[in-house]
């Protein structure tokens, strides 16, 4: 195992492992022998090796793409396989909800039709997801409008008509229900007040849980 000891005023060991490149680096006492180090890192390893493997998954959604056979990208927090066929015509597509089917014509701008392709599910997922959420909720929503906008996942309008940016559905289900459902409630309460709180603690007891998986998903957002 690999890591970076730095000797510090401390009187205890501690453990950090970086969320950019998942490396280890431990804090110990200057006076702590090497081998009370190499102990506590031994005992410790099991976690050490989950979490940089949880971190190293994270990171690998995260990192830019390439528009090359067999790159991964995200839809719906799951990472879907680029396969590239010949083709003249500009075509993206789902193919068997097993990997992304791109033609060669694409690859002059493939970004844009990438672009094009996770508007296109955005559109016809949220437009779906949101309807069946309002149904149970029982919230009348005027319609769903797709931007590009990129820091925020949603918004509501003054005429109950719900934006999302299409960047929402490289997240995880969770996360997309739990936006899907905080825009529902602006359709009431305009604010972020304690009565927004109160109902959303209603509809979705885990909602803080939800929110930690949005913002810990927030960088997939920038891969494109
Ligand atoms: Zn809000």
């Amino acid at each position: 195992m690999n890591y970076k000891i730095i000797r510090t005023k401390r009187k205890t060991l501690a453990l950090h492992i970086s969320s950019r490149d998942a490396m280890l680096t431990i804090r110990a006492p200057i006076g702590m022998s090497e081998d009370t180090i190499h102990r506590f890192i031994a005992q410790k390893s099991n976690w050490i090796r989950r979490k940089q493997t949880e971190i190293s998954r994270q990171l690998e959604k995260h990192k830019p793409r390439q528009f090359i056979e067999g790159e991964q990208f995200l839809l719906a927090g799951r990472l879907y396989p680029l396969h590239i066929i010949p083709g003249a015509k500009p075509r993206v597509y789902l193919s068997n909800g097993e990997k992304i089917v791109m033609t060669e014509a694409c690859l002059a701008a493939p970004r844009h039709y990438m672009e094009w392709f996770y508007k296109h599910q955005a559109k016809s997922m949220l437009v779906k997801r949101t309807a069946q959420i309002a149904d149970k909720l029982g919230y009348t929503v005027k319609a769903v409008r797709i931007n590009s906008a990129r820091t925020r996942w949603g918004s509501c309008s003054m005429n109950s008509t719900i934006n999302y940016s299409w960047r929402l559905v490289l997240l995880p289900w969770d996360a997309i229900d739990y936006v899907i459902i905080h825009e529902l409630i602006h359709i009431d309460i305009k604010d972020h007040s304690r009565r927004f709180y109160a109902r959303m603690l209603k509809l979705l007891p885990n909602y803080a849980e939800r929110e930690k998986k949005l913002k810990e998903h927030s960088l997939a957002a920038s891969i494109l």
